[in-house]
């Protein structure tokens, strides 16, 4: 397992989350606790799971409470025991209450409103006390930290620029990111890619969401972009997105876990890039998405995080610079080898590029 450290707050939090909403008591969800544990997971995503799974990981979470991240949401509630969402303060704040003494946690580490997709969703947050009910749980020592959950970049931009949050949780996926016509995702490719780059700005993490597009990606004949990705390589595109935190996956079984584990077996191909180049919105891009396919690079340059740093840094983000500067080999040590070019599937240009880089940051 590797980990990253949250901007706001200085937690290590572990590339794979647990997304504990799909299991069901059948599955054993203390079993699959367990095992998540021993795998290093310590983010653990509560939305939507039943009461009865509460029940079963009570004592491994108790146990473990210092050791674990738990993501709760507030307007996540439940009807007839499945999963709903509600904007009625006193029904959101009993069943928030509800969980917490369920699990008997004490505190959530991360408190998210729940799903804020539409414009009128984020007004009836605001306007009905939700938001207020949030800063008061933090103040509190009720939640760690605030945050908020969507589907939309638009809904995102307003919320990150009302501040207060240090994680947000969206969904993100190659196909969501890049197919076009609106059917799958809300935002266009520029409008999701901007709000990568302005939460790494602000140091407000991700928690992301629907990796694998709902399995959709995992086959060609169902993926929306017409080419497929290994479990390994979805997860690794998520994680090679500025400012993602950890990719919360779904798991019900033991395999499932040891599936997302494999992504850090140093014999696992994670490589997403020459797949995704496949698919002609992706293949003609054009623009660097820091996959590192081209590696390695003869000076020792990382390219993908060259250029990361780059496109942070020209969007005003300091400590992408510091970053930049910090790394042990950089863009003026180039000697334009044109392997890079060669390799690149998306046709970045990358030899002119790094001079443009090296200009620009003076080194
Ligand atoms: S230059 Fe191309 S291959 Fe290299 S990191 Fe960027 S997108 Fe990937
Ligand atoms: S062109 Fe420059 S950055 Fe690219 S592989 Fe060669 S030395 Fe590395």
């Amino acid at each position: 397992m590797q980990y990253r450290t949250l901007p706001h707050g200085g937690e290590n939090i572990s590339e794979i989350g647990l997304g504990l909403g799909i299991v069901s008591p059948e599955d054993k969800p203390e079993r699959l606790l367990e095992g998540a544990l021993e795998a290093g997971i310590n983010f653990y995503d509560l939305c939507a799971a039943y009461e009865p799974v509460y029940e079963a990981i009570k004592p491994t979470l108790a146990r473990n409470r210092s050791k674990v991240f738990t993501q709760m949401h507030l307007g996540a509630t439940y009807r007839d025991g499945n999963y709903a969402f509600s904007r009625n303060l006193e029904k959101v704040r009993a069943t928030f209450e509800q969980k917490l003494e369920l699990c008997a946690l004490g505190y959530t580490d991360f408190l998210m409103l729940n799903c804020i997709d539409e414009k009128k969703d984020l007004q009836l947050v605001l306007d009905n006390g939700i938001y207020q009910y949030a800063l008061e749980c933090k103040e509190q020592g009720i939640a760690s930290h605030l945050g908020f959950s969507t589907h939309n970049p638009e809904i995102a931009r307003e919320l990150l620029n009302l501040g207060g949050f240090d994680l947000f949780m969206f969904s993100l996926n190659a196909a969501f990111d890049f197919r076009q016509d609106g059917e799958l995702a809300l935002g266009e490719t520029a409008a999701r890619e901007e709000i990568y780059q302005l939460a790494a700005r602000q140091g407000v993490g991700i928690s992301a969401m629907k990796p694998f597009a709902g399995g959709q990606l995992l086959n060609k004949k169902l993926s929306p972009l017409g080419v497929a990705l290994s479990v390994p390589q979805c997860l690794r595109y998520v994680l090679d997105r500025p400012a993602v935190m950890t990719c919360v996956c779904g798991a019900t079984r033991p395999t499932d876990l040891q599936d997302y584990i494999s992504l850090f077996d140093p014999h696992t191909d994670s490589d997403y890039a020459t797949a995704l180049s496949g698919a002609s919105v992706v293949g003609s891009l054009r623009r660097c998405i820091y996959c590192n396919h081209c590696a390695p690079c003869p000076r020792k340059l990382n390219v993908g995080l060259i250029n990361k740093y780059y496109d942070l840094s020209r969007l005003g983000d300091d400590l992408a610079r510091q970053h930049y500067l910090n790394l042990e080999h950089h863009a003026s040590e180039c000697n334009d080898c044109g392997h890079c070019d060669k390799r690149c599937p998306f046709k970045t240009a990358q030899m002119e590029r790094m001079h443009e880089i090296a200009n620009y940051f003076g080194i």
